[in-house]
């Protein structure tokens, strides 16, 4: 199988380029997928630019993947040739462990990622969506709902388990107070879906000229972040804050403007702070601060099922793979309305 996709071809380079390899024989348990759509995470452009650090390249991004099923080995039960299903951020994991157990391979310390990973059964690399075709074990595959537009519904496999897991594990819903900081990728998302399980929503943003669109999204109040008199107005306000920010920041200012035993949830920024914490509101007002990472097998298709029900999807700017260079350069401008998602069909252009 000859596959033409994108990659980083030397340790920080800035740019991808097309790259053929060999996607590996089905197993008993695999589908193969051939790629539709395939959203671009900002976290595609953190590897890509080894913002985390120990990426080993070449790398092909892509984890919020729609395609077409296309074969099925022998073993497999829930799938058959022509369904239209979604792959996410995992494709493999122990199976045996706690978390597995409980259906949060998301925390497996044996699982495996979509890209940037190896294979747990012959180490190869683990190669992602911005590909012609994928192969993975069938567990690990999604059911895509009826109805739901497929180009908006790829970044629901990241950006839509992300933001829809804490707002579940906070308890979103009527009555509950929710701001969810940038609007972006992820931020957009958590707006649909904190609004449609009934919260009130709040959008905090560093970029004027957004407020619009946040109303559109759900959010009843929009606060720029930079605005010290907005941002004292919302003083002790959120039960949930939803921060999607990607790089460092002061989270003081936000913690502040949680209510009392209030959460504030970190799902973009993986590093030390800088300003430190004041630990002093988190124990005068029991205040939590957290993280969360994607979501499990069974939530993530809690969510898709979710998003079907409620008609929500993603708004996309849809791109050629020709066009993924400058998309990343838009990205880290904030300058999305609000996923890139990648027409797969283009890599056959020239
Ligand atoms: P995105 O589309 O680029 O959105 C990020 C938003 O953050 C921007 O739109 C912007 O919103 C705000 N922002 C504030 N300061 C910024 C800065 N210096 N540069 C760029 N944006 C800034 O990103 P995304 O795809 O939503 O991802 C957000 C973060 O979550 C990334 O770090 C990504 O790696 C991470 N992530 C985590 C998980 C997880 O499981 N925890 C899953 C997926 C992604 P405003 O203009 O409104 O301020
Ligand atoms: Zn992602
Ligand atoms: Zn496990």
């Amino acid at each position: 199988m000859r596959l033409i996709f994108a990659k980083s071809n030397k340790k920080t380079t800035n740019s991808l380029v097309p790259f053929s390899f060999e996607r590996r024989d089905l197993r008993p348990d695999d589908v193969e997928i051939e790629l539709l759509f395939c959203g671009v995470c900002h976290s595609d452009v953190h590897h890509v630019r080894n913002d985390w650090g120990g990426e080993e390249y070449p790398i092909i991004p892509g984890h919020e993947i729609i395609g077409k099923i296309t074969r099925v080995g022998e073993k497999v039960t829930h799938f058959q040739s022509g369904n239209t299903v979604g792959v996410g951020c995992l494709i493999d994991s122990c199976r045996e462990c706690s978390p597995c157990k409980h259906s949060h391979e998301q925390f497996c310390d044996n699982n495996t990622l979509t890209y940037s990973d190896k294979d747990r059964h012959d180490g190869t690399a683990t190669y992602g969506g911005y590909s012609e075709k994928i192969v993975v074990s069938e567990r690990f595959v999604l059911n895509i709902p009826e109805g739901l537009n497929l180009t908006g519904t790829a970044p629901l496999l990241c950006a839509g388990i992300t933001t829809y897991s804490p707002l579940r594990r906070w308890h979103a819903g009527p009555g509950k107070q929710i701001a969810v900081v940038g609007l972006g990728g992820l931020g957009h998302m958590a707006l649909k879906l904190a609004a449609a399980m009934g919260a009130e929503v709040t959008l905090i943003s560093q970029s004027p000229g957004k407020e619009e669109d946040a109303r559109t999204h759900g959010a009843k109040n929009v606060v720029i972040s930079s605005d010290a008199k907005s941002m004292e107005e919302v003083n002790g306000k959120f039960d949930l804050i939803i921060d999607t920010i990607p790089y460092n920041h002061d989270l003081n200012p936000y913690v502040n403007t949680l209510a009392p035993q209030g959460a504030l949830v970190l799902v973009g920024y993986l590093g030390s702070l800088d300003p430190t914490l004041n630990s002093a509101p988190l124990v005068y007002r029991g205040k939590t601060v957290a993280g969360s990472l994607i979501g499990g097998l069974k939530e993530t298709q809690e969510m898709l099922d979710f998003c079907g029900r409620h008609g929500i999807a993603s708004d996309i700017e849809m791109i050629d793979i020709q066009d993924i260079n400058q998309a990343y350069e838009r990205l880290l401008k904030a300058d999305v309305k609000y996923r890139f998602v990648i027409d797969m069909q283009s890599l056959t252009k020239e």
